[in-house]
């Protein structure tokens, strides 16, 4: 079959991308340049055609450079909404924490003195105690009595609240016996007494109303030969390290690890019914 110059040209431009792109075999390769050496039609042809692809690419690559910019003011917006978020959850969450903290705070009870005048505040407490160990603030203020320390504190939430009251007096010999008279007759209003101790619950002689009952203990200590009289309430676990007067005034078997101890012996001359005690614990 005889090919016509014409024709040839035709073959020649339709390979034009094949060949620029070198995806033609060999033998095709050599035609078209044989065929582009000796027609200048097609060598016109293929430069315009050169340079059109060259144009084309150009354009394409301006279009992603512009599309390539595009996604990356994207990515910034993306990163900023990201840290805005972020921050958003970092302020409300420390804003929860914070209220929470401040709640926590509102519902702790601490009251703290070791000033005399404030003595008897007390009368008004939560406590489970009557307190009706401790002297009255008149019978304090008999003349030759001498207050030597007090303490008082109550401390805990406002569902439940630990005390610890502490007051030492010193009397003259008179004062003195009639405090541990009125004391050994101390009685609850159906007649219960307070128990004498001289069983080892304490270092010293004394008395008690409460022992171990619900965790509390009231007691009057008689340091004989100083005729000082050591008062102590007590109410929840008080930690021995939190102690505000001296360990030797504690019960004997009071726990070493901070917490009342279990001991089987309870005692409290105050008859105090379930109703009474969940008033307290409210
Ligand atoms: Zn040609």
């Amino acid at each position: 079959m005889i090919v016509k110059e014409k024709q040839v040209c035709a073959i020649v431009e339709d390979l034009f991308g094949s060949y620029m792109e070198e995806l033609t075999n060999e033998t095709t390769r050599h035609m078209v340049e044989e065929h582009l050496k000796e027609c200048k039609t097609c060598q016109k042809k293929y430069e315009t055609y050169l340079l059109q692809t060259e144009e084309r690419s150009l354009q394409e690559e301006k279009v992603s450079q512009k599309f390539r910019r595009k996604l990356s003011r994207y990515r910034y917006q993306l990163v900023g909404i990201i840290i805005g978020i972020v921050l958003t959850l970092v302020v409300m969450i420390g804003g929860i924490a914070i209220s929470i903290f401040l709640a926590q705070k509102a519902n702790v009870v601490d009251n703290y003195t070791e000033d005399i005048a404030e003595y008897g505040k007390f009368q008004d407490y939560a406590g489970i105690s009557k307190l009706y160990l401790f002297p009255s603030k008149k019978e304090m203020n008999m003349e030759n009595t001498s207050l030597e320390k007090y303490v008082y504190e109550c401390y805990g939430s406002k569902m439940y609240q630990t005390y610890q009251i502490y007051l030492e007096c010193e009397y003259s010999k008179e004062e003195y016996l009639a405090e541990k008279e009125r004391l050994k007759n101390v009685e609850e209003v159906d007649k219960e007494k307070v128990v004498q101790n001289s069983e080892g619950d304490f270092k010293y002689p004394g008395v008690y109303a409460m022992l171990n009952s619900e965790g509390c203990y009231e007691y009057a200590l008689f340091l004989e030969e100083e005729e000082k009289i050591i008062y102590v309430y007590l109410q929840g676990s008080v930690d021995r390290r939190e102690l505000k007067f001296s360990e030797e005034y504690l019960p004997v078997e009071y726990g070493q690890d901070g917490s009342s101890y279990e001991n089987e012996k309870e005692y409290t001359m105050y008859s105090l019914t379930t109703e009474e005690l969940e008033e307290f614990i409210e």
